[in-house]
């Protein structure tokens, strides 16, 4: 994340990572998760779900910092994410 400029408690603050999941058959592919991450961490794939859609995928694994926004502006429920740290408990 670029900052205008740099916090002065930069260093001590740890930037939590995420990992994305889409639920491809839910997606009806408005691609509101692409358009408003602050990461630009998604994009739209060019598979095709059951209903003709292309659900989002990410790009970088590495960019998600969990923020949820994706999460809440899905209409259809059809994307969540997961901080890291708990997909590595649950894997
Ligand atoms: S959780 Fe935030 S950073 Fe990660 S993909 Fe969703 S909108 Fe982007
Ligand atoms: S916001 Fe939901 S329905 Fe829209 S493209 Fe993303 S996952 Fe699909």
């Amino acid at each position: 994340m670029k900052f205008w400029r740099t916090p002065l408690d930069a260093d001590k603050i740890k930037v939590p990572h995420g990992e994305t999941y889409v639920i491809k058959e839910r997606c009806k592919g408005c691609g509101f998760c692409v358009e408003f991450c602050p990461k630009r961490a998604l994009r739209l794939s060019d598979e095709f779900n059951i209903k003709g859609y292309h659900p989002p995928e990410m790009i970088g694994k590495d960019e998600c910092v969990n923020c949820g926004l994706c999460e809440m502006i899905c209409p259809e429920f059809a994307i969540y994410c997961l901080e890291e740290e708990e997909v590595q408990v649950e894997g």
